[in-house]
């Protein structure tokens, strides 16, 4: 199967799952995640019309950035380690990671030493699993305030990775949980938070029946990784 093939088929499952849930196709972005794979299948993507992509490793994100020029895009998914925020910023369209107060002080001052202002997710555990990063529901609650105090940092909404259950239905109910968290952190900061990023290769039709904004989909564009 060629990628193109594969985006056509991706594209015509979106489209199903927009309809389904009453949704615009225009308001689901599909980001393509393109981590461990070689260039020329990214090469692939963009020829057949795709811009956004997903790394999870800062190094990896700057040589991709600095190979594909604009209008190509990148999206970090995955953790922001303290000593590489200031080469990695620059480099990203949207930071789907940020998983601490001190990750999100530290990108807000980085950013304006930089000049730039960062638009960023906050990565929220929302099935508790100790072995994922990212705030538990109840912390970002305590924390919306000061979050949103940031002026470097503009936090567009939330991101999440869910527990692995190969039974997409049973991940339902945390992108359902991350929806409701949305809305009770719209209506206490007074602000709107309007980016759900949620859903991978195998779940992504759920994910955008619970409201998705963006799908970060690797394995179901590019194949199996090692
Ligand atoms: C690898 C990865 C994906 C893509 O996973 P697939 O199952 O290959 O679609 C999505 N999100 C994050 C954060 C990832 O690290």
């Amino acid at each position: 199967m060629s990628i193109a093939s594969n985006l056509a088929i991706i594209e015509e499952q979106l489209t199903a799952a927009c309809a389904r849930s009453g949704r615009d196709r225009s308001d689901v972005q599909l980001i393509a995640v393109s981590k461990t794979k070689p260039d020329n299948l990214v090469e692939e993507a963009i020829a057949a019309g795709h811009l956004d992509f997903g790394e999870n490793k800062v190094q990896e994100l700057i040589r991709r950035k600095s190979t594909f020029a604009e209008p190509v895009r990148w999206h970090l998914i995955g953790h922001l380690q303290k000593n590489k925020i200031r080469k990695a910023l620059p480099c990203c369209t949207l930071v789907h990671t940020i998983d601490s107060m001190e990750l999100a002080e530290r990108v807000d001052r980085i950013s304006g030493e930089l000049g730039i202002r960062t638009r960023a997710l906050v990565q929220v555990n929302i099935s508790d699993d100790p072995a994922k990063f990212g705030f538990s529901a109840d912390d970002l609650e305590r924390s919306l305030e000061n979050l949103l105090q940031l002026d470097a940092i503009e936090i567009s909404g939330l991101m999440t990775i869910p527990a692995f259950d190969p039974e997409p239905e049973n991940t339902r109910i945390h992108f359902r949980h991350l929806r409701e968290l949305q809305n009770r952190l719209e209506k206490a900061g007074g602000k709107p938070l309007p980016q759900l990023s949620m859903g991978m290769s195998h779940d992504f039709p759920v994910a955008i029946e619970e409201g998705a904004t963006l799908v970060r989909v690797g394995t179901a564009i590019f194949g199996k990784r090692d």
